[in-house]
């Protein structure tokens, strides 16, 4: 069966449980781990609804709570779905919920799932198959797809192939360039010869979180691409995109820099030429004016059926029929 977990996204304590319709009060105490006096130790009340695959979070504390940096306001109600960000006490201590397959281990009675070991290892990056978890609402709705491997990715009941980039931006291997903002990491599975991540360190799930008061860190992000575009020794003959994907396979935004030669083996099929080569890939600047304009990034209904589209050639419209048609194509332009 799937039950919902609360998962402290700075795994400050290990998920909890929210059985469904069950009121479950939490704040500032040891279960929490959070020791800080501005929240209340009756901070937030969530009621899990299985059947509709959200829940429900009231704000019982004085200070702020926020879902997806708005805030919830005392003795008000809203509704939580798995990919959304609700901080419990000024836009700290971020939470997400997942809905996931019981464990055999919880079946017999452990009461909390193993620690979550976020364990991503993309071999194909954009998935194919329809989300497994039924109830899980964000999958359906900013994860058309889901990834290939997920079911082998599970560990102790939770999925966590989403979850890689989180542990790779904390990995100082990883780490190409940081400040007090962002890091910056060279994508695991590049799909060109430069293809590097650019992630701040603010718990932000994805581009639908993003608000008005991120764009100055949007704008930091988009700067630091472009600074690792300068120093990359091939600027001068590649040209680079810097974008976001509309629908992002991977938890925690992130700015792809990725140069446009598409030049890797890491390029294996039509989701991911189409993923960087149609406006499926958001550009930085676009996602920016967006922001500001509207406070919200949007993205158009059926964007996901871009990722089928024919294969198209981005230097010259050829319609190519085969991944390795298209990748033998490319060398006339490289
Ligand atoms: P998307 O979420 O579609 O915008 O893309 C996620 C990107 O993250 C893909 O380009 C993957 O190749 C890359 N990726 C997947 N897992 C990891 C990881 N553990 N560390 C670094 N990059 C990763
Ligand atoms: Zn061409």
């Amino acid at each position: 069966m799937n039950v919902c977990w609360l998962i402290s996204e700075e795994r400050l304590h290990k998920p909890i449980k929210l059985l469904h319709w069950h009121a479950v009060v939490l704040g500032r105490g040891p279960e929490t781990k959070i020791k800080d006096k501005k929240c209340s130790r009756r901070q937030v009340e969530l009621k899990a609804d299985y059947n509709k695959g959200y829940a429900k979070v009231k704000q019982l504390g004085f200070n702020p709570t926020s879902m997806d940096s708005t805030v919830i306001g005392k003795g008000n109600e809203v509704k939580m779905k798995p990919g959304q960000l609700l901080h419990i006490v000024n836009e700290l201590y971020p939470y997400t919920i997942q809905f996931k397959e019981e464990s055999s281990g919880e079946q017999r009675g452990v009461k909390r799932p193993r620690e979550p070991i976020p364990v991503a290892n993309e071999t194909s990056g954009h998935a194919s198959s329809q989300a497994t978890t039924k109830n899980n609402e964000k999958e359906k709705s900013t994860q058309s797809e889901s990834h290939p491997n997920q079911a082998s990715k599970n560990v102790g009941g939770i999925g966590l192939w989403n979850q890689g980039l989180k542990v790779s931006m904390q990995d100082p291997k990883m780490q190409l360039y940081k400040d007090e903002k962002v890091v910056v990491i060279k994508d695991k599975y590049p799909k060109a010869r430069y293809h590097w991540l650019v992630l701040p360190w603010q718990s932000i799930p994805n581009l639908k979180a993003l608000r008005k008061e991120h764009c100055d860190l949007v704008r930091h992000m988009h700067k630091v691409g472009e600074q690792m575009v300068c120093q990359c020794p091939d600027s001068d003959s590649l040209r680079f995109r810097l974008g976001y994907h509309a629908i992002p396979s991977m938890s925690h935004v992130h700015l792809h820099v990725i140069s446009q030669d598409f030049d890797s083996p890491c390029l294996k099929n039509k989701k991911h030429w189409n993923s960087f080569t149609t406006d499926y890939f958001i550009e930085s600047k676009d996602v920016l004016q967006m922001l500001e304009s509207e406070g919200r990034v949007g993205v158009e209904e059926g964007t996901s059926e871009l990722l089928k589209i024919p294969l198209r050639c981005h230097m010259c419209a050829k319609e190519l029929a085969t991944i390795p048609a298209l990748k033998e194509h490319l060398k006339i332009h490289f």
